[in-house]
């Protein structure tokens, strides 16, 4: 890398940029006495964010011990390995009329689904989203169970006399719930950990749908939980649905998490429990993993300063919510040490979380030969002026952040593929398996959704990769829930 954009003021260039409406941004002056240039830093990151194939493999391997180690005792490792009771998987032959709730880290879904059977699949769905107010992540349990059972209670108002259920019946509900919960049945389960920003205050230790329940008795909704599921959970049964080879579910979204379908004879930590399938599904709880994974003092920095340091290494490496602050970190850095930006740097640009992964992924389709949409995102998002050569740089940034993302998720991938292969000789790459990805960032950001198949098909060669599908499931954890409600109904759907 031999670029370096010392002493460049802010202003130069013959790019027009449009002002933000709230104007001319305020700078902080920038310690511009020692300046370095910017080659070195970029080079110290790219050495350290590298994801070589032997550095994969040893993730691969880490992520693959874990879980053995996860499956063998409760603490047993980094991956919690938690059982979701969910022991059957739809069949295609649920029926009747479900909703679902999904609360992920960012939105908060309804959804509301008629169900017909082999035939007629799924009938109707409708859903509505919306996002979480800011101040309802910082507040008590209540405030929020109540924000969640009244969303739900207006969209259940709008089914308008269209279904007619059974007399005596309520209607159920499969609530996805994308936190780590200890389940304790299939309907029930106790919040061991907010994430994602989250730090509600009362609900750690709690069954959160009792705390559901309660919400819903205070709105007057006469509606009752029949699966609590997680989202990897509500993926891979609504991919399954349609998919008999679904044997992973990965979310990338908000956080990260993967669950799978596991032999009740590899989980010693059962003792007793017993499925009449003689599987079921592993929630993983990946997002707290943490070996091998190649770090830097950006991403150290970003974990001692978040609300759960210490914990989430692998979600606070690859998913959403972390990557644009991680790029943010880096271009403060640049800024400061090597006048990225000029000789002022906008105090913008010091506001945590500030620039989002959607930004980056903007920022990374700009092929204009001036990259004017990575200047404009500079400039409406964190205030800052920049040359062309600048926002070059910006862009190596953004991709070294997801090149590694995308790849760590990637071996992540083939950890579980390969440990149910190590158990089931030829049953998982010997055949067509497929990994179900949900997610906003799997999504939307066809960047790191080509390093992670990059990674994967590295890992496990040509040959076995074919047979490897990594598929996206749009919205499939909404279906999911409904059909694991119905799977779960208190009544019997004969009608
Ligand atoms: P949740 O994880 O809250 O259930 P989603 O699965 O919808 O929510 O994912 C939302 C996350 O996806 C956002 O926080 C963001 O990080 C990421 N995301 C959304 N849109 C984009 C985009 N256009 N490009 C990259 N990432 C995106
Ligand atoms: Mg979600």
């Amino acid at each position: 890398m031999s670029v370096t954009a010392t002493a460049i003021s802010p202003a130069v260039g013959s790019f027009r940029l449009s002002r933000s409406p709230r104007g001319i941004p305020r700078f902080r002056m920038a310690v511009s006495s020692n300046t370095v240039s910017v080659a070195p830093i970029l080079t110290k990151l790219h050495k350290e964010c590298a994801t070589p194939l032997p550095l994969l493999r040893l993730v691969a391997d880490s992520m693959a011990a874990d879980m053995r180690a996860g499956l063998a005792v409760d603490g047993g490792s980094d991956l919690k390995m938690i059982l979701s009771y969910v022991d059957s998987l739809p069949t295609g032959n649920e029926r009747g009329l479900f909703y679902a709730l999904d609360l992920g880290g960012t939105n908060f879904r309804v959804l509301r689904v008629q169900l017909g059977g082999k035939e007629e699949r799924v009938e109707a769905t409708e859903f509505e989203q919306v996002s979480i107010p800011q101040e309802l992540m910082f507040g008590t349990s209540e405030e929020l169970f109540d924000f969640i059972a009244s969303g739900l209670a207006k969209f259940a108002q709008k089914e308008g006399g269209k279904f007619h259920l059974p007399h005596g019946r309520q209607r159920e509900i499969g609530f996805t719930f994308s936190f780590p919960v200890k389940q304790t049945s299939i309907d029930s389960g106790i919040l061991i950990k907010w994430t994602k920003g989250f730090a509600v205050s009362g609900t750690a230790g709690k069954d959160v749908v009792a705390c559901l329940n309660e919400a819903m008795e205070r709105q007057g909704l006469d509606m009752q939980v029949s699966a609590l599921v997680n989202d990897t959970v509500g993926t891979l049964a609504g991919a399954r649905y349609w998919d008999d080879d679904v044997m992973v579910a990965v979310i990338l979204g908000t956080g990260t998490n993967a669950c799978y379908v596991e032999r009740m004879d590899a989980i010693p930590k059962l003792q007793g429990y017993k499925s009449s399938s003689g599987r079921t599904i592993i929630n993983t709880e990946w997002g707290a993993f943490s070996k091998g994974l190649p770090l830097t003092e950006f991403d150290r920095e970003m974990d001692a300063a978040s609300i759960n340091p210490g914990e989430q290494i692998f979600e606070k490496t690859i998913s959403g919510m972390y990557l644009g602050e991680i790029v943010r970190r880096v271009l403060l850095k640049l800024a400061e040490a090597a006048t990225l930006f000029g000789n002022s740097i906008p105090e913008k640009l010091s506001m945590p979380f500030l620039l989002r992964t959607p930004h980056l992924c903007a920022m990374q389709k700009d092929n204009s030969e001036d990259f004017q949409a990575v200047g404009s995102i500079l400039y409406e998002v964190a205030g800052v002026e920049s040359n062309l050569n600048a926002r070059k740089i910006v862009v190596e940034v953004c991709d070294t952040i997801v090149k590694r993302g995308g790849r760590l998720a990637g071996a992540g991938i083939v950890g579980i593929l390969q440990k149910m292969e190590d158990d089931s000789k030829g049953l998982i790459f010997g055949k067509r398996t497929v990994v179900a990805m949900d997610g906003g960032l799997y999504e939307n950001y066809t960047q790191y959704r080509k390093y992670l198949q990059e990674a994967v098909t590295e890992l496990l060669g040509l040959e076995i990769s074919k047979n490897v599908v990594i598929e996206h499931t749009k919205d499939g954890s909404g279906i999911g829930a409904a059909l694991l409600a119905s799977a779960n109904s208190k009544y019997d759907h004969n009608y």
